[in-house]
């Protein structure tokens, strides 16, 4: 596996592929690399000729009250999971790098599907991640990228810019992968002391009982929000940024009674950490 951290090397690795004609896979990630990054990767090495990893803290998707500086920085095991899940070339470059200028060109995806869920909390979250990400699409010339569902609402909007602005990329989304116990895996479950790591169980928990109910028959969207708000909060280190409910794909407002395919979405604090996780009920996302 090529590690490089400057565009000119990246791009000669791309302009080599392209001669060859090879279709080339990218998985964009922050870094901590986990089983669900893993996962990506090797998704894109089954379906493309060439695989593309970025590790890449980005500052532009962090609110001035979050956790850029802290965030684990672990290239070296990066390096070693990302290989071993399949990746031809790991880009890992410096934030003077990717922004080389101090006034941004930005991408940004505007109306509710950026404004709802995670973006009521992180308004500048989402139009970081779609400049990031446009870049990292040009910069690879990527045939397809893949995404976890961990992260629904980025999904969402990013699947919504490739869209808009006629982006030459398929997008493939692909299933949590959770721990043993049922934890999502994060790159963020690190902050968790041993007492909120257990009280987080609640999460997948609470969802696997939203998804059983479903599954025998109910559709009211605020009984299902309800069950999951009050198992949530059953538990005391708990602390609810949002149990929410919105359509796939698109996240469209839902009616009362569920009809289609819905996502339904918690983010909750224990203690100092924010978790997310998700359930997709209905058919596929
Ligand atoms: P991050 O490094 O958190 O920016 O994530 C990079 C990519 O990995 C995103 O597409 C995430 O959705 C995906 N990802 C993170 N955690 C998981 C997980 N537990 N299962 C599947 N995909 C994940």
């Amino acid at each position: 596996m090529i590690l490089c951290h400057k565009i000119a090397e990246l791009k000669k690795a791309v302009r080599q592929c392209k001669k060859e004609g090879k279709t080339i896979g990218l998985v964009t990630t922050m870094g901590a690399l986990h089983e669900g990054h893993a996962s990506l990767i090797k998704a894109a090495r089954k379906e493309n000729d060439f695989v593309i990893a970025t590790v890449f803290v980005n500052p532009t998707q962090f609110g001035p009250t979050e956790d850029y500086a802290a965030y684990p920085r672990t290239l070296e095991a990066d390096c070693k999971t990302a290989e071993a899940a399949g990746a031809d070339l790991l880009f890992a470059p410096s934030p003077e790098e990717m922004y080389p200028h101090k006034d941004m060109t930005w991408v940004e995806v505007t109306g509710p599907i950026t404004k709802v869920l995670c973006g009521r909390t992180r308004p500048i979250h989402f139009r970081g991640v779609a400049t990031v990400c446009t870049k990292f699409f040009n910069l690879t010339e990527c045939d397809r990228a893949y995404y976890g569902l961990k992260d629904a609402q980025q999904t969402q909007v990013l699947q919504r810019m490739v869209e808009d602005l006629f982006m030459n990329v398929q997008l493939r989304l692909m299933p949590i992968v959770r721990e043993a116990d049922g934890l999502a895996k994060s790159s963020r479950n690190v902050y968790l002391s041993r007492e909120e790591r257990t009280a987080a169980l609640v999460l997948s928990r609470s969802l696997k009982h939203a998804r059983e109910a479903y599954e025998k028959g109910e559709r009211s969207k605020s009984k299902l929000i309800a069950m999951v708000t009050e198992e949530i909060k059953s538990e005391p280190m708990s602390n609810i940024d949002y149990v929410e409910m919105y359509g796939m794909p698109g996240l469209p407002e839902v009616g009362e009674t569920i009809t289609g395919s819905v996502l339904l979405a918690v983010a909750v604090k224990f203690g100092k950490t924010r978790l997310i996780d998700n359930v997709v009920l209905g058919a596929e996302a």
